[in-house]
């Protein structure tokens, strides 16, 4: 696996006895531990690429209003300055301009679904930002600069969902997925087997309902990463795919 995109779904994952949680939790051991992995969460959005360097990653709990024991949970992976500096030096080769925080840790787009994959959090994890305003070429190309991590057995990971309309949500978890998620879900999938990258790209026009399921881009974005992370001959397969709370598709992809 060169690079995965998983569904991150509710802060709760880890409460909820869900197929995607218990997805998550065999991940890690259905497939070679990588050295390292660079996160890309839709929680950090920053106006240019920014990653963390740090020795050890704090727990960012970004979210109001839940149970307390969700605050509780510490997942406090080695961080990799080394790593960072690395993928300072590649985006900068590809002209980005990019910028390091050295004091950032793994808010929960990152930790919820590290915490299921690596409870051990041994594996160290360097976090890289989302820049919302710059779409989905951007982000295919920030990949894409650093396809040559997985060769190092570098593992990109891209938080996200596959579908997130908040303003649809209700408190049921088992809530039948309305028509419009399954329409875009299933176009998505179509376009990725397909290989048909210009579609994805043009995926806010192309694809049905698609600003309905994402109304703002951030957790559709961190795809493009993974997509472009993989390299061109990379073969997609999808390894997961459910619902909760009728409106997050959990899906997940990995590159290989
Ligand atoms: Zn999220």
């Amino acid at each position: 696996m060169r690079s995965v995109f998983i569904s991150h779904g509710a802060p709760t994952l880890p409460f909820e006895d869900v197929a995607a949680r218990h997805f998550l939790e065999g991940l890690g051991s259905d497939h070679p531990r990588p050295k390292a992995i660079v996160v890309v969460s839709a929680h950090w959005e920053t106006p240019i690429p920014m990653v963390n360097a740090v020795e050890r990653n704090d727990t960012i709990h970004d979210f109001y209003g839940f149970p307390s024991k969700l605050y509780e949970i510490s997942y406090s992976a080695p961080g990799s300055p080394e790593l960072a500096g690395r993928i300072v030096d590649l985006l900068s080769g590809a002209r980005m301009t990019v910028g390091i925080d050295r004091t950032r840790g793994l808010d929960h787009g990152a930790w919820v679904p590290l915490s299921l994959v690596y409870p051990e959090a041994d594996v160290p994890v360097v976090q890289l930002s989302v820049q919302s305003h710059l779409g989905p070429g951007h982000h295919l190309e920030l990949g894409r600069a650093l396809a040559q991590l997985p060769d190092d057995d570098i593992l990109v990971m891209a938080s996200g969902s596959m579908t997130h309309d908040l303003s649809s949500w209700k408190g049921a978890i088992e809530r039948e997925e309305p028509d419009w998620v399954t329409a875009f879900a299933d176009w998505t999938d179509a376009a990725l087997l397909e290989g048909r990258t210009c579609d994805l790209l043009a995926y806010r026009n192309a694809a049905p309902f698609a600003a309905r399921n994402h109304p703002t881009e951030e957790h559709f974005l961190p795809l493009f990463v993974a997509l472009g992370a993989a390299g061109s001959r990379a073969k997609v397969e999808r390894i997961h795919s459910s619902t909760t709370y009728g409106v997050l598709r959990m899906d997940a992809y990995a590159f290989n």
